[in-house]
């Protein structure tokens, strides 16, 4: 184990280590910019490849409430979705997440970017057929 190495590998990445991670390759890190604790890779680490999930997650959340949405979390897989030919791979749906209109109650899949620059509307309010082509 070379902690000087890896205090210095956080450093550079504005991370304080606070604990031992859940496996040998993980440590728990405190994010100097912030203040939250997650685990991280030290591998990762060292490539100072690290941005803190949590405040992403509170950034997404503040722009989903500018936008008239809540954020509800991770992306839900439904028929319809697949049926419009949209290919997911795998759990990693990084870009999405999974919204509800407040103006409606209606739940969607949304790209994050596309909440940030409010071009976000209920389909099954404002359905695709009334755009005129
Ligand atoms: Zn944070
Ligand atoms: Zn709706």
């Amino acid at each position: 184990m070379c902690w000087e190495r890896r205090i210095v590998e956080a450093n550079a990445a504005r991370l304080k280590i606070v604990a031992p991670g859940q496996s040998p390759f993980t440590l728990i890190y405190r994010h100097v910019d912030c203040g939250h604790e997650q685990e991280h890779e030290i591998a990762s680490v060292r490539r100072n490849k690290i941005t803190c999930g949590q405040c992403i997650e509170a950034g997404l959340r503040d722009e989903a409430k500018a936008a008239g949405l809540a954020l509800l979390g991770p992306v839900i897989l439904q028929a319809e979705v697949l049926a419009e030919g949209i290919t997911f791979i795998g759990q990693d749906f990084p870009r999405f997440r999974h919204y509800r209109f407040l103006s409606c109650g209606h739940e969607a899949n949304l790209h994050t970017e596309q909440v940030r620059k409010k071009e976000v509307k209920c389909d099954l309010c404002q359905p695709r057929s009334s755009v005129p082509f």
